[in-house]
């Protein structure tokens, strides 16, 4: 058995995950790029005495380091050397994947060209000199349908005889002009002598073409003074005679050459006429009804991640609450043991809290696949962009800030969509601000508390009633101070350009349910094994500041259930934490009951409530809101009231969302960056609303 690397690369959305699937089937393994949130899908086949490891990278539509995912890709092409690399084409959308694979055959690497979606392109009519095109790209042409598997066998006989038959092979395909080859030569020529062996590992001429196209990434592998200074002369001189960066001119003869080779070997049998693809776009991306059908889908999406959602969400809270029963069941009624109260409350409690968003996760990234695979979501990023590029944010962003009004966890891994990082990051660190579903349990306890539900306008077609205008005040302040936040960080910690957007729209395809299945079935499991279990473990150890130590057995006697049960809490860590803290949150209104409830809502939003109805010794909250409302309003002002939402909305995100955070930004630092920013604005921006509200109440 000889064992290879096969690396797969392609533009996004060229079919590379079902040429993938295609040839490794169920044996992939999914991890990340080391130091990146980059994912890495690898797979083994099987193929005459070779044991072929195949690789998915990143799909980008070039290798110039724009991004991270070309810097990942292009960096696993140049440092792990691949036996063979396949570029996996959108041979319906030739040209313009052509663009990758010259970049590919300029890195002098054994090359495959999978001419992928043969079915479209046939359909359109496109027919190919394919020895003609094999000829001028230098490489082997395999025409493929990945979501068919129809080429597999081919496939694997062009990388098994790219691998046995060494082929000389001719990295100067594109020829870019005198003035530009002469700087390459003479930037070339200083590589060879001053840096033998890089010159060795990358090729001298490739090199000389990455220095002058100023490429920070290769600059920094290059230690000789003397060959970045020439290629910086080269860089200027070329500047100086087409005014204008040589980065671009170098792009345009690169596509001059692909569309000159295209030109040549592809005809279109059928006159060029309206594809169903322009027909949908007609209506889908027009001016007056895009935004309208983006947002009906969006409500769909909304709707099925989470209405659909709560039905499996109700089953899994279902059985966990009789697993936890059925645990409890083992110990004698009225038997007070910590085994039983790790077991159920602890560990049940734990693990039930972190497969409940599951079908959440699940539901959420079928729709994003539906909305990928079919072709909508370029669109999408191209209606919301105009919009969201005033935050500073990509279109596509808001798809997970939007998700964010259900939950944060789902959407922070939707942030995966975003395929540059300053954009992803800043999305990530904003999302906490869309208020989620559980704060909302706080708002409608707190609400109806205080504010009487007067009619404030009546019109003949709606009437404004204060505690919708409550509830929704506390929504819009999330989203400006998500917006703001945005703006601010885009400004400083994530400074940069935004990826130009490529208005080039990818033809609409049928998705396929196995390529639906496969996205699902990767997210829950990452979500679970990575995510999951440090939520538990966080869990548990929430469980047991909470439950420990416990008061003495003294203090408890001749109280009733709930007294005891808030003697406990106030005894334990968390309530002591909640006492400490009160001399801090006194300044915002609030007292150690609060403070100890805002402490217990980092497990999770909703425990506010019912940490609450325990430091009140109402008992079962759901049974006892009425009279927690009564003792709430006793206690406090509308003021302090409306204080409790506002910090609770802005502060701290719940520890299954910084859980999250450091998963998808691989660094607890930006984690604890989120939690304490957050928390730090929540205080401030309380403060000032409790001190001049105070004010002005008197
Ligand atoms: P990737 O972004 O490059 O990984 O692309 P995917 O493998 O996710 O494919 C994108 C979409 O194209 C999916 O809906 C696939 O089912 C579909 N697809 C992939 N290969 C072909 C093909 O050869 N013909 C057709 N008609 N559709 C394909
Ligand atoms: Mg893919």
């Amino acid at each position: 058995m000889k064992k290879i690397t096969v690396a797969l690369a392609g533009n996004p959305n060229s079919g590379k995950t079902s040429i993938f699937n295609m040839l490794t089937g169920a044996r992939q393994h999914v991890g990340n790029y080391p130091g990146v949130t980059v994912e890495k899908k690898e797979g083994l086949c099987k193929h005459g005495d070779y044991e072929i490891t195949f690789v998915d990278l990143p799909g980008t539509y070039s290798l110039s380091a724009y991004s991270i995912e070309e810097l990942v890709a292009r960096n696993f092409v140049i440092d792990q050397r691949p036996d063979v690399v396949v570029d996996v084409i959108d041979s319906s959308n030739i040209e313009r994947n052509l663009y990758l694979a010259t970049q590919l055959i300029e890195m002098n690497v054994p090359l495959v060209l999978a001419f992928n979606m043969s079915d479209i392109a046939e359909q359109r009519g496109l027919s190919f000199d394919i020895d003609q095109l094999s000829r001028l790209l230098k490489a082997p042409i395999v025409h493929t349908v990945g979501n068919k598997a129809k080429g597999k066998d081919e496939l694997l006989e062009a990388v098994r005889e790219i691998v046995e038959r060494h082929r000389e092979r001719h990295p100067h395909i594109v020829h870019y002009g005198d003035e530009i080859e002469e700087e390459i030569a003479k930037v070339g020529l200083l590589i060879a002598e001053k840096e033998p062996k890089l010159a060795v590992k990358y090729g001298k001429r490739w090199l000389a073409l990455k220095l002058i196209e100023t490429d920070s990434d290769i600059a920094e592998r290059v230690e000789s003074r003397d060959v970045l200074d020439a290629a910086e002369a080269s860089t200027e001189h070329l500047r100086s005679i087409f005014s204008d960066e040589p980065e671009i001119v170098i792009a345009d003869r690169r596509y001059g050459f692909i569309s000159g080779a295209c030109q040549e070997t592809i005809k279109s049998t059928v006159e060029s006429r309206h594809s169903a693809s322009d027909m949908i776009d007609a209506v889908v991306t027009n001016r007056i009804l895009g935004l309208p059908i983006f947002l009906l889908l969006m409500y769909l999406v909304f709707f099925l991640t989470f209405k659909i959602g709560q039905y499996p969400m109700g089953w899994l809270e279902w059985f966990f609450e009789w697993a936890g029963a059925a645990i409890a069941g083992l110990w004698p009624v009225g038997s007070e043991s910590a085994i039983k109260s790790l077991l159920v409350d602890g560990v049940i409690g734990g693990v039930g809290g972190v497969i409940v968003f599951l079908p959440n996760i699940l539901l959420l990234f079928a729709a994003i696949a539906l909305l990928e695979d079919s072709g909508y979501m370029a669109r999408a990023a191209f209606i919301m962009d105009r919009i969201m590029h005033k935050i500073g944010l990509h279109g596509k962003s808001f798809i997970p800030m939007l998700i964010g009004f259900g939950c944060s966890i789902p959407a922070i891994m939707g942030t995966r969509i975003l395929e540059n990082k300053r954009n992803r990051f800043t999305t990530i660190m904003v999302i906490p601000l869309m208020s989620c579903g559980a704060r909302l349990t706080i708002y409608m306890l707190i609400i109806p508390a205080f504010f009487a539900d007067k009619v404030l306008l009546r019109t003949g077609i709606f009437t404004i009633r204060t505690q919708a205008l409550m509830l929704w005040m506390i929504y819009l302040i999330g989203i400006v101070l998500a917006v703001v936040c945005a703006k601010v960080l885009r400004l400083t910690l994530f400074k940069g350009e935004t990826t130009p957007f490529v208005m080039e729209l990818p033809p609409y395809r049928m998705p396929t349910g196995k390529s639906i299945c496969i996205h699902m079935w990767h997210r829950g499991w990452m979500y679970l094994r990575k995510a999951g279990t440090i939520i538990l473990g966080i869990a548990i150890i929430l469980w047991v500041a909470m439950s420990y130590p416990k008061p003495p057995a003294e203090s408890l006697r001749g109280l009733n259930a709930e007294q005891r049960q808030q003697a406990a809490l106030k005894y334990s860590v968390v309530g002591r934490v909640g006492s400490a803290m009160e001399p801090a949150i006194k300044p915002l209104g609030f007292d150690w009951k609060i403070g100890t409830a805002l402490v217990g809502a980092m497990a999770a939003k909703e425990v506010f409530v019912s940490q609450l109805g325990i430091v009140y010794a109402v008992g079962d909250v759901e049974k006892g809101a009425h009279s927690l409302r009564r003792q709430l309003q006793d206690n406090y002002s509308a003021l302090t009231g409306f204080c409790i939402m506002l910090f609770c909305l802005i502060s701290a995100p719940c520890v299954a969302t910084i859980v999250m955070t450091k998963q998808e930004t691989n660094s607890w630092a930006w984690a604890a960056f989120q939690f304490l920013a957050l928390t730090a604005m929540a205080y401030v921006i309380t403060l000032a609303v409790f001190q001049i509200g105070s004010l002005i109440t008197g």
